[in-house]
């Protein structure tokens, strides 16, 4: 049995690693487009901070990885599939033989439709770590347009390199998903208190650049001076190679509680995958998720019911809970 898993974060890495503990003698090629095996993309806002070295980000070097028994394919994107001649065509020029494919393709950073704004002022990638931190050791201000959970550890990042940091969110409150007005209030207060300045319930217009330094606009003239921007606006599920490739995709690639697509033999996981109408977008959802496919397809369980999972904020100091418990006594 040969095993074709695109996509080597959490989900790609957890299924080929599970399954070849369930299944040591099926063949699992892992395609690994970033190159640096497994990382924690949950904890990069840390090593923007300064505070989590960058080596301290790998969970599984390339080398650990093939130790496994996997054969890992490094630095290439999968571009096609087709599921009639089951093969998958790399960016190499390869095309790989499968008998089963698993799109582990994840999610992109969404990029608003602001005036001015660049992918390059994402955040969610190695590769973007290493083109932050070469800015942030000159940035004096920064300006965060998001005011979700990744936006405020972006903002505390930036903060805790001496940076004075704006939150700009389009909602009237930070959190607005998971807090109820008066937790927002308090939790808004923590932000003023350490110094950073809200500019809720505005709108950006537009993004200015000029020599290394950007003026962000918004809605009510107000306009920050910012040597950095950064853009945390949700995420976009990966989806355009199973939809080329005729799978149902609505938000995310459309699949059933044994994470089949609508092809033959195509699962996906991950953030890449709707499930029960969920695009989850966590860390442990897709852990979880990849090792639910890998007891699936080793014949160990039938489905998978996604328990409900509660995000935390990972900002030292401030815990959601307390926010909620504090507002309650209030
Ligand atoms: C800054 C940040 C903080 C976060 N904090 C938290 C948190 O506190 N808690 C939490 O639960 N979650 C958090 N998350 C979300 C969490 O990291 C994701 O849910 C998780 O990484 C999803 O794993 P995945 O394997 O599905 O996708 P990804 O981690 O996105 O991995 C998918 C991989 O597939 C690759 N790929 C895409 N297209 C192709 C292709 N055509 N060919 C080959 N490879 C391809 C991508 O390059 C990527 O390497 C955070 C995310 C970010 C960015």
């Amino acid at each position: 049995m040969k095993i074709v898993i695109a996509g080597c974060g959490v989900a790609g890495f957890t299924a080929a690693k599970k399954l070849k503990e369930l299944e040591p003698q099926t063949e699992i090629t892992l395609i690994d487009r970033e190159g640096y095996g497994l990382y924690s993309r949950m904890r990069l806002p840390e090593s923007l901070a300064g505070t989590l070295p960058e080596t301290k980000l790998i969970l599984s070097s390339p080398e650990a990885t093939a130790s496994l028994g996997i054969q890992l394919v490094s630095g290439v994107t999968a571009l096609s599939f087709d599921p009639g001649a089951r093969t998958l065509q790399l960016s190499d020029g390869r095309s790989l033989a499968y008998d089963k494919l698993i799109l582990a393709l994840g999610a992109d950073a969404s990029l608003p439709q602001i005036e001015g704004a660049e992918p390059s002022m994402t955040f969610r990638t190695l590769g973007d770590l290493h083109h932050f931190l070469s800015e942030v050791r000159t940035a004096q201000t920064a300006t965060v347009i998001g005011g979700g959970l990744l936006g405020l550890e972006n903002a505390h990042a930036l903060h805790e390199r001496g940076i004075r940091v704006s939150i700009v969110e389009f909602m009237p409150r930070l959190l607005p998903k998971q807090l109820t007005e008066k937790e927002s209030e308090l939790l808004q207060e923590k932000f003023l208190e350490a110094g950073y300045q809200l500019c809720l319930g505005r709108k950006t217009l537009a993004i200015h650049s000029d020599q290394g330094v950007s003026s962000v606009e918004l809605d009510d003239g107000t306009v920050l001076r910012s040597d950095l921007v950064v853009i945390s606006a949700g995420i976009r599920p990966v989806t355009q190679l199973a939809k080329d490739a005729g799978a149902a995709v609505d938000r995310g690639i459309l699949v059933n509680t044994r994470f089949e697509t609508s092809l033959q033999d195509v699962y996906a996981i991950g953030d890449c995958a709707q499930i029960g109408g969920v695009t989850y977008g966590l860390w442990i959802a897709a852990k979880d998720q990849a090792i639910a496919l890998a007891e699936i397809l080793a014949n160990r369980r039938s489905s998978f019911e996604s328990p409900v999972y509660q995000p935390s904020l990972k900002i030292p100091g401030i815990k959601l809970n307390e926010i909620r418990m504090a507002a309650q006594n209030k």
